[in-house]
């Protein structure tokens, strides 16, 4: 018999192909913001003042010194810079370290944002805040971060390349994955998390092997915004941690760790979570979704293992470390030191985690 909680996050969405260029206005005047500071990377600069353009003097300032994972002195000056120009809502343009900046300025000062992501992170519908100090990422969740209004445009993403785009959807279906069996989950979270799955299966390839195509883009954004609401209900589990604590120690790029890690963690979990891989295989059309995980990775172009991302052998262990005591106890599969730095090692060599599964435990019981 099913019993659950659920709280049903609010936040209002507009979806679909010319939106950012169409309804910006429409969005500021909803929540009667006027002095608006626009945040973008240095890089996506140029075109989040062409978006904000029809705000015209509404765009009191821009903060453009965006970096990966929010180190906490980039959001102590983006903070200054909204108390300083008396800021009365933030407009984001960018992807998850964009969408990170101005969840910080939100944090501590309740501005309203509008959240205008160009990548699949999901992090526009979710409270979660992160902020990195001396190599240590802080996560938190505060209803105030949560973004007021997200404008998803399949447009905007057209610009983002083959290769992060593959792992920025992977990324998006590593929320949708681990929304099974994360400490939130429920009916709702897993509903979205398995139509995620099927709509990211679906774009996936199609931007792989055509990046221009618009349909395929809007699948995938629409997979992003669902895996984002699920992990925004489901929370962290296993997977989440680990490549929290890859990126955050050891400045792992986010996506691409997500991406690599994903097939490994579900071989992992599967064993004792057989209702989830049952739903995740049927979102994906194939018998084995660890296999199915892996082809796609492969065809997608995403390296094989953390090593290509730059981590060190000898770190695997102090990452395991950090690991262990963040697991939540909710996890389907019991984890200690040995079982996550055999399971970090095998995301590090980019080999089979079924070793790992044979020699160790595989049930809670
Ligand atoms: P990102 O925002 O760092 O962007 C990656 C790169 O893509 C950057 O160089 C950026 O300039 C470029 N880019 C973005 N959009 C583009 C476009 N349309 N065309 C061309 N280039 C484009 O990466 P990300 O993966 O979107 O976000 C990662 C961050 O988001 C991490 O810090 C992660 O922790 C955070 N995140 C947070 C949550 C949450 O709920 N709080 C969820 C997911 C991710």
């Amino acid at each position: 018999m099913l019993q659950f909680d659920y709280t049903a996050l609010p936040g209002r969405v507009v979806f679909g192909a010319g939106v950012a260029r169409r309804e910006l206005v429409a969005e500021f005047d909803l929540l009667d913001a006027h002095r608006v500071l626009l945040v973008a990377t240095e890089r996506e600069e140029p075109l989040a003042r062409e978006l904000a353009a029809p705000l015209g003097d509404r765009v009191v300032a821009v903060f453009s010194s965006v970096r990966q994972h929010v180190p906490l002195a980039i959001a102590e000056a983006a903070r200054a810079l909204a108390t300083s120009v008396s800021a009365d809502a933030v407009l984001s343009i960018g992807g998850g370290s964009t969408t990170g900046t101005a969840k910080a300025i939100a944090l501590t000062t309740g501005l309203p944002i509008v959240a205008v992501p160009t990548t699949y992170a999901g992090s526009e519908v979710t409270p979660v805040w992160g902020l990195t100090e001396r190599a240590r990422k802080t996560t938190g969740v505060d209803p105030r971060v949560l973004p007021r209004t997200v404008i998803y445009d399949p447009e905007l993403t057209l610009s983002l390349p083959a290769d992060l785009s593959a792992a920025s959807g992977l990324n998006a279906m590593a929320h949708c994955v681990e929304a099974f069996w994360a400490p939130g989950r429920n009916p709702i979270s897993s509903l979205a998390a398995e139509e995620g799955i099927r709509a990211l299966a679906a774009g996936l390839p199609v931007v792989h092997d055509t990046p221009t195509c618009l349909s395929a883009r809007s699948d995938l954004l629409y997979g992003a915004y669902l895996a984002g609401s699920a992990f925004a209900v489901a929370g962290s589990g296993l997977h989440h941690k680990i490549c929290h604590v890859l990126g955050g120690a050891f400045d792992l790029p986010h996506a691409q760790t997500h991406a690599i890690v994903l097939p490994h963690v579900l071989a992992f979990n599967a064993p004792d979570a057989p209702d989830a891989a049952r739903r995740i295989a049927h979102a994906l059309r194939v018998a084995d979704p660890v296999v199915r995980l892996r082809e796609m990775s492969a065809h997608l172009g995403i390296p094989a293992g953390l090593r290509d991302l730059g981590l060190r052998e000898e770190q695997v262990d102090e990452a395991a470390a950090q690991v262990e005591t963040s697991v939540p106890p909710s996890n389907p599969r019991k984890t200690d030191r040995a079982t996550l730095r055999e399971l970090i090692r095998a995301a590090w060599a980019g080999t089979d985690t079924t070793a790992v599964l044979a020699a160790t435990t595989t049930s809670k019981e």
